[in-house]
């Protein structure tokens, strides 16, 4: 029996794809603690992990509405976040992986303090990652999304200043990318496929790339036109009221059923009375929607994208982020959707009826989730980890 620390970062997206994996070792008969956040508890304590709360430590929780909307856009301000965060956490993780002395930590690829305890201790790593791995090779691909990114890592003299302050508490770090970058020597699981992954094959025999993990729905979707249109920017970033409105105005009267996802931001009050053929939740069960849809009109997550294409549902691209740009770019590369000239309800419908007038986008999305089918999912991450436990390099 191995011993295992996962740690995460206060995110839906970023947790729900080590869930399973985390289920498949405990019931192989390993033990599993699982450092994350409270609104994460439930998830991770019903898959019979130890939870252990970070959120006394938390740097993210404490910023205010203004700085909290900087994170994942302002690189420099997200790097001293993650340092601050991992530095808060030091003195309390290190005394504890002294104690557990754990055969491997896994750590999600942004919760840095997961990566730095174990370049400090010499603990065998695994990281974790939930959206493309990327690499100079990746990277060139994905210009105007992971490729900014890496530049901009690159690039930022004020990260010199986070490394110091890591390596004045002991860490190991040569440069930020040490810890934010992936690279050829680390263990890395990819939840997603070798198709869809740019480059794949440029990447060592160290990254497995065990394909999305698509959670059971428990609810059926009627259908009640011909062709569902899905709207959905995600959970983070989903303020967009005057959007919605727009999406409402132009698809009202067409001969399309559509289903809207608006988060817990916007009131649906502010919508009014709605045309028969639309209807507006602040959440829906995004997996039995996507079973029944026929168009994605999405914000480009990761989870989102992986499940839409799972079901072979090709998209309509409005990416947020500059992650978000580089998955939108790849679904484009692959013909499995496009992208609206603007975030705007007429641009929308006029992409929506590209994508259902032109059989061959429903058909790469279905060669993709052939390729999602093909992977070896929960059971190969967790057979990857009990190698890295059990010393196979
Ligand atoms: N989701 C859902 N119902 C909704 C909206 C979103 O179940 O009404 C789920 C969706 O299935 C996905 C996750 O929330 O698994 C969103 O993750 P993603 O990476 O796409 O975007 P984020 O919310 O992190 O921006």
């Amino acid at each position: 029996m191995s011993s295992i620390v996962f740690f995460g970062i206060p995110a839906h997206g970023h947790t729900n794809p080590t869930l399973e994996v985390v289920k498949e070792l405990v019931s192989r008969g390993h033990q599993v603690w699982y450092y994350s956040y409270d609104m994460l508890r439930e998830k991770i304590e019903s898959t019979g992990a130890t939870f252990v709360s970070c959120d006394d430590y938390d740097t993210e929780q404490k910023l205010s509405a203004k700085d909290a909307t900087r994170l994942g856009k302002d690189l420099a301000f997200s790097t001293k976040i993650l340092v601050d965060t991992t530095l808060a956490l030091d003195e309390k993780v290190c005394r504890e992986m002294e104690e557990l002395k754990p055969d491997c930590i896994v750590a999600d690829s942004m919760a840095l303090w997961g990566k730095a305890v174990a370049m400090k201790l010499a603990i065998p790593f695994v990281s974790s990652t939930t959206t493309f791995a990327f690499n100079q090779h990746s990277a060139k691909i994905m210009k105007q999304g992971i490729g900014d990114l890496v530049k901009m890592i690159l690039g930022m003299p004020k990260t010199t200043k986070q490394v110091n302050r890591l390596r004045d508490h002991g860490y190991p770090v040569k440069s930020i990318l040490d810890i934010i970058g992936s690279d050829e020597n680390t263990h890395t699981i990819v939840y997603t496929s070798p198709e869809f992954q740019p480059c794949s094959e440029t990447f060592s025999e160290k990254y497995a790339f065990v394909g999305p993990s698509i959670r059971k729905s428990c609810e059926s979707v009627e259908k009640q036109r011909e062709k569902l249109l899905y709207i959905s920017m995600g959970t983070v970033n989903n303020d967009m009221l005057p959007f919605y409105k727009s999406c409402i105005a132009a698809f009202a009267n067409t001969e399309y059923q559509v289903i809207m996802s608006v988060g817990k931001l916007v009131s649906i009050k502010d919508f009014g009375e709605l045309p028969e053929n639309i209807s507006v939740f602040s959440h829906v069960d995004q997996i039995a929607v996507l079973k029944q849809a026929d168009v994605f009109v999405s914000h480009c997550g990761m989870n989102s994208v992986s499940e839409s294409l799972y079901f072979s549902v090709p998209l309509a691209m409005l990416p947020q982020t500059s992650e978000q740009k580089g998955v939108a770019e790849r679904v484009l590369e692959l013909g499995a959707g496009i992208r609206p000239d603007k975030a705007d309800g007429t641009a929308v419908l006029s992409a929506v009826n590209e994508v259902l007038g032109d059989d061959s986008y429903q058909q790469n999305a279905a060669k993709i989730a052939k390729g999602f089918q093909n992977c070896s999912g929960a059971k190969g991450a967790a057979d990857k980890i009990i190698q890295v436990c059990t010393g196979v390099r």
